[in-house]
């Protein structure tokens, strides 16, 4: 399988090259030349097998570089009952006997969905790096989800070092707590004394010193990663079997959404053949994603007009996948996608109501709603009640925006993206009650803490990760 850019380039390379690259390099977002079809006699097929066989069968069509077997091995280690803490990865839960189901997606070692495509990557950049003799060093900023997530998937990777910014002092003690109790040579948690924004700021400051970049190999693992979105499409799949439905039989799926990676995936999924119905994107006061699919314009909002939320992960102004989904909606147009996305750049809006591409969206049967603080309590607290079912405050708005587009004799899968533990504050706010926690984090915050705090200066953050990567030498030796 061929890959393109978003933006017209058209040989970017196979599955290997382009989960290396991050951006292309005309700026735009790596896709696969073509969708493959599942027709109903292949979905078939799928019943009845292990998760890893699922991703497997998933996944396939599109790493045609990587030998069958060894992809399936791989798929075998990533997807493991003593990782994700489930025989069969995501179970599938309904609430009490409506048409809501929990599908559950945050059982790994993060509590968060973002560990079903993170352990993946972690897998399949050592297995790429190790076949090209290079090593990775990955420069990230995170809020607090995506950091963990990346340094549980990168734990005694020997390729792969982590330098993970975080605001100081800002994200919940818990999260704190996942990251800074690790301590592992090839990890890197440093707390900038700023906010995330200064921390993403330096991250691309380091990124616009092309020699720095290349001397001391960053890249990035962020959620543009066209792995991290394939990984994603497995549990629709995953979902729609475990339903039972007959053939034909459409699914829908809510899902909390700010990057729009979750919900691309579902996308994905769909025009696979998956008969996935409603794609549902629950926004929080952060309504980008909702303007869009309720107005046709997309506009993005600048960060210091985006709200800090009680769905955190969900604070995002700027949607980068969703640049994938446009380039679909104008039928692989990348002269159009990037004539949109150049605009979006420039604080322009993306309006489609009333045209040709607007029927395309239309066709596309999303479905979009927003939900404020008020409304993420009062639906833990009424989920609690009447399933005795605690959920976190996103997965809480993924559930309230779903029961508003329920249909008759449709079932309604909501996107579970993270435990309550991880936001205990909100979830106690709530229910009136601390949420319990996976053993393994019983007294997570009275663990050691390892990291450095830091400056908000581009000079000492190079300085430090060119002193770390120094004193590695000799240890990591990729020479083969
Ligand atoms: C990252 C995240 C989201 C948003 O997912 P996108 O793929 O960015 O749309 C929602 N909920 C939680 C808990 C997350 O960590």
């Amino acid at each position: 399988m061929k890959y393109v850019s978003t933006r017209g380039t058209p040989d970017l390379g196979q599955f290997s090259d382009v989960l290396l690259m991050g951006l292309a390099p005309d700026g735009g977002l790596a896709m696969p030349e073509s969708i493959p079809a599942f027709g109903p006699a292949d979905l078939e097929a799928l019943r009845g097998l292990s998760y890893p066989d699922l991703a497997f069968a998933v996944m396939r069509p599109f790493i045609t570089d990587v030998p069958e077997d060894d992809l399936r091995a791989l798929l075998h280690r990533t997807y493991r009952s003593d990782v994700f803490h489930s025989a069969d990865m995501t179970p599938l839960t309904r609430l009490g006997d409506s048409q809501l189901y929990l599908l559950e997606l945050s059982n790994g070692p993060s509590l968060a969905f973002k560990d079903m495509a993170m352990q993946f990557l972690g897998e399949i950049f050592e297995y790429v790096l190790e076949r090209r003799g290079e090593v990775l060093n990955i420069l990230g900023a995170t809020s607090g989800d995506t950091g963990s997530a990346a340094e549980y998937a990168m734990l005694g990777k020997a390729r792969v070092n982590v330098f993970m910014l975080s605001p100081h002092g800002r994200m919940s003690t818990f999260q704190q707590a996942q990251m800074f109790s690790l301590h592992e040579p090839n990890i890197f948690n440093i707390a900038v004394e700023g906010v995330f924004d200064d921390c993403q700021d330096l991250v691309k400051a380091v990124n616009a010193d092309a020699p720095f970049k290349a001397r001391y190999e960053i890249g990035a693992v962020n959620s543009i990663n066209w792995a991290r979105v394939l990984a994603q499409a497995v549990y629709y799949f995953k979902a729609y079997l475990a339903l039972n439905l007959a053939p034909g039989q459409p699914v829908d799926f809510s899902v909390p959404s700010g990057n729009f990676g979750n919900v691309f995936a579902g996308y994905l999924a769909k025009s696979m053949g998956l008969p996935v119905g409603q794609l549902i994107v629950a926004s929080n006061e952060n309504d980008v994603l909702h303007d869009f699919f309720s107005s046709g314009t997309y506009h993005v909002r600048p960060a210091e007009r985006v709200a800090m939320t009680s769905s955190p992960s969900m604070d995002i102004g700027k949607a980068s996948n969703f640049e994938r989904y446009l380039y679909l909606i104008a039928d692989r147009d990348g002269a159009q996608t990037r004539t949109w996305w150049e605009g979006v750049g420039r604080g322009e809006p993306v309006a489609l109501h009333g045209s040709a591409h607007w029927d395309a969206v239309t066709a596309s049967e999303f479905r979009s709603g927003r939900s404020t603080h008020a409304d993420r309590l009062n639906t833990i607290r009424r989920i609690d009640r009447e399933y005795g079912r605690l959920i976190d405050p996103h997965t809480a708005d993924g559930v309230l925006v779903g029961e508003r587009h329920l249909r008759p004799g449709v079932p309604m899968v909501c996107l579970e993206t993270a435990l309550p533990a991880k936001f205990g504050e909100t979830v106690q706010e709530a229910v009136g009650r601390i949420p319990g926690r996976p053993e393994r984090f019983l007294n997570i915050e009275d663990a050691p803490r390892t990291f450095e705090v830091m400056p908000n200066d581009v000079q000492v953050l190079k300085a430090y990760i060119a002193a770390k990567l120094g004193a590695l030498k000799g240890e990591v030796s990729p020479t083969r």
